[in-house]
């Protein structure tokens, strides 16, 4: 079992498998980069593999996929296959825009994909093509669609914009809720690759909205997700993800691996220890190690909005947020 040093057992991977991504969203990728990392220094998902099946064995249960979009990296569910075959007990997960997602679903569900988690931030075709700078809705709604068909269970995110999308909150909201697909509210984060025009909502904005025309009851935490649950009289639950508190720190059981190998102890701060020469040399006692040393090493708590307010620089298409 992997614990830190604050006796939070870690047992959750997200495995980031690309930086790339087909989205130019404005709180997240607006421009294309100077330069992405080289083809030569990805791991293959032959390495990321190896590395994965350590963690497994030390005692993670959970795996995400996430990128950039992990759909654009090509045999993405021959990956799930090796993942699922090693340990089909893993809860494995990816988060998609879901553009490309109507042609592969069943791929995935069939090489062992359990849950999706999509960003729908919009239901009008002209907002998705402000925020993602392409006309990409039908898409998105037609691969939302083909995942619950073939039995991936959905969860949904939106980042509600002051001014873009905030008049539709309680739309995408009642969309998910008659589809049965749990949705949470992402407060925006700020970060230097963000277009600067950006105006996040707050929780208490939200909550407002919503309770002028439901009533909820609040659930607090649940486990170890970073979301605040509340839960409406028809017993439908909503959650909402408070980047700047740090109450979720107290539960966090989550470490991030990169598509170039390097381990994510906490997304806030900017340390992290690379895997790729042990994985690379074949030394998986090496890559054991710097897997221990990252969970010792894990901060006990992000410290945004704090007095010194540190935060990390690394862009949440590089982590997969
Ligand atoms: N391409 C996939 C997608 O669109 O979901 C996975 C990668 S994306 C970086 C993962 C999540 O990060 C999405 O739910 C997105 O909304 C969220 N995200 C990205 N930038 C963010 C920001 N500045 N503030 C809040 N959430 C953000």
């Amino acid at each position: 079992m992997l614990i830190d040093s604050y006796d939070r057992v870690v047992d959750y991977l997200r495995v980031s498998v690309t930086e790339r991504c087909n989205f130019r969203c404005q709180y997240c990728m607006p421009e294309k980069p100077f330069s992405w990392v080289p083809k030569e220094n990805l791991l293959s998902f032959e390495e990321l593999f190896e590395f994965m099946k350590v963690a497994i064995d030390e005692g993670v249960k959970k795996i995400r996929i996430t990128g950039g979009e992990p759909l654009l990296r090509e045999d993405l569910d021959k990956f799930i296959g090796m993942i699922y075959n090693y340990e089909p007990s893993i809860d494995l997960a990816m988060t998609t825009n879901a553009y490309l997602l109507k042609s592969t679903a069943q791929r995935l569900k069939d090489a062992g994909l359990k849950r999706i988690n999509v960003s729908i931030d919009t239901l009008k075709p002209e907002i998705a093509q402000q925020i993602a700078q392409k006309d990409v809705l039908q898409n998105v709604l037609d691969g939302v669609g083909e995942a619950q068909a073939v039995g991936l269970k959905v969860k949904v995110n939106m980042v509600p914009m002051k001014g873009v999308n905030a008049d539709e909150i309680l739309d995408v909201l009642e969309y998910c809720k008659e589809r049965n697909m749990s949705i949470r509210f992402i407060e925006y984060m700020e970060n230097q690759y963000a277009s600067k025009d950006i105006s996040g909502m707050k929780s208490d904005e939200l909550l407002e909205l919503i309770g002028a025309k439901y009533n909820f009851t609040d659930d607090g935490f649940d486990g170890s997700s970073p979301s605040h649950y509340y839960t409406m009289d028809d017993g439908y639950r909503f959650g909402i993800i408070e980047p700047y508190e740090d109450d979720f720190c107290k539960q966090c059981n989550r470490i991030r691996l990169t598509a170039e190998g390097n381990l994510i102890p906490c997304l806030y701060f900017d340390e992290a220890m690379s895997i790729a020469e042990s994985i690379k040399k074949g030394d998986i006692a090496g890559a054991s190690a710097v897997l221990k040393e990252v969970i010792r090493t894990k901060p006990e708590k992000n410290r945004w909005g704090g007095e010194d307010g540190e935060s990390s620089n690394r862009a949440f298409y590089e982590t997969g947020g």
